[in-house]
């Protein structure tokens, strides 16, 4: 483990022994009998991580694909979302930039509309207000579970249950909040999550859940010969589950260490995980919040393990790079990845640190103790 104070899972986790033993293992035994050997002696266990995820989703393994980050799963989603001229998208106010970047294009190119939810004064999104812009053109709506700038957690379940009453299809980006909440019941027809943050799986993996209720009203277009079969020179066939989303290739070390991880985090339970990340989070901000001259910047009712702050007549970045060389790990969310939201708060950067069940509260204080310093 870190000499340093880790508060940056968020951004990119420390995986734990398990992960590391399952990547470098793998990559050890395909240098000695070639990766597809090497695939194949863990086809089992290959296969078992469905049910994993599965457990971790709280849907079949058949609605489960694996990705190479969260990113792709939501782009290949959303990509099958059937668009045309005169639909509606609603988005939050928390959107995030890797799926504002493609909402936007995709919006160019069909003629649909992308509409902002308007948030409640607490900076959630506000129910009532996107009661009364559901209807039937909404065709898509996009949820930020857990932003990437504030402590917000957004109440996927509601947003939900409302768009599925006018049959728009529930997209939801849990790169957030997986490893961190029980994602067992969001309502979500899909959801994408990555595997390096509160995972604490290896970079460059992720998974997509779509549900099979939904799947025939998608489109997929971005298929291989892993996602559909080539039948006769002129006919392809898709695969009936989630994995016609996936590609044939990928690192099979790190969908390995990404199912080590999932497993990890479901050991030692996602109830004591939340609960253990909310404590040192509200230690942390109560912290901050004490310290003349910074501001927290956590929005939302419920909180999650994302603490942002800024501080007076500091930039961002000059806080982390100060924090580092004090030996305290965070990193900071500028404007450009959460457009909107940070337009309206009036913010351009947030300082942001997010504690693992791994940071004692020991280092949460002596966090706390060098922001001060710094400040001075
Ligand atoms: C980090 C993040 C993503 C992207 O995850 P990748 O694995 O980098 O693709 C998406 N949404 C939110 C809210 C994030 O914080």
């Amino acid at each position: 483990m870190s000499e340093r104070i880790f508060l940056d899972s968020a951004g990119s986790s420390l995986p734990p022994e398990p992960v590391l033993d399952e990547v470098i293992g793998h990559l050890r035994r395909e240098a000695q009998i070639g990766g597809y050997r090497a695939a194949q002696e863990r086809a089992e266990d290959l296969e078992k991580g469905y049910d994993v995820v599965a457990e971790l989703l709280g849907c079949r393994p058949d609605e489960v694909a694996f990705t190479d980050s969260a990113t792709r799963s939501w782009l290949t989603a959303f990509d099958a979302v059937p668009l045309k001229a005169g639909d509606r998208i609603l988005v939050t106010e928390v959107e995030y930039a890797g799926n504002a970047v493609p909402l936007l294009r995709r919006a160019d190119e069909t003629g649909a509309v992308i509409e902002v939810v308007p948030s409640d004064h607490s900076g959630q999104v506000d129910l009532e207000a996107l009661g009364q812009l559901l209807d039937e053109r909404v065709k898509l709506v996009s949820i930020v579970h857990v932003p990437t700038n504030s402590g917000l957690i957004n109440p996927a379940k509601q947003i939900a249950d409302k768009a599925h009453e006018v049959g728009a299809l529930v997209l939801l980006d849990a790169c957030q909040s997986a490893g961190q909440l029980d994602l067992r019941d969001t309502g979500a027809d899909m959801l994408s999550f990555t595997g390096r943050k509160w995972l604490r799986g290896p970079r460059g993996t992720g998974a997509l859940m779509v549900r099979n209720e939904v799947r025939e009203r998608l489109h997929p277009r971005l298929v291989d010969m892993h996602s559909a079969a080539w039948v006769a020179p002129n006919e392809i066939e898709l695969r009936d589950d989630a994995r016609v989303f996936e590609l044939w290739e990928s690192s099979v070390a790190d969908r390995l260490g990404l199912i080590a991880a999932v497993r990890y985090a479901l050991d030692r339970g996602l109830g004591r995980i939340e609960a253990e990340i909310a404590e040192r989070a509200t230690r942390l901000r109560d912290g901050l919040s004490a310290i003349d001259g910074v501001e927290v910047r956590d929005i939302g009712v419920r909180k999650s393990g994302l603490v942002t702050f800024t501080v007076d007549g500091l930039g961002a970045s000059e806080v982390k790079r100060r924090l580092y060389d004090a030996g305290v790990t965070v990193s900071t969310s500028d404007f450009n990845s959460t457009l909107f939201d940070m337009t309206k708060r009036g913010i351009d950067e947030v300082v942001r640190a997010s504690p693992h069940y791994f940071v004692t509260e020991d280092q949460i204080d002596e966090a706390v103790d060098e922001v001060s310093r710094s400040v001075r």
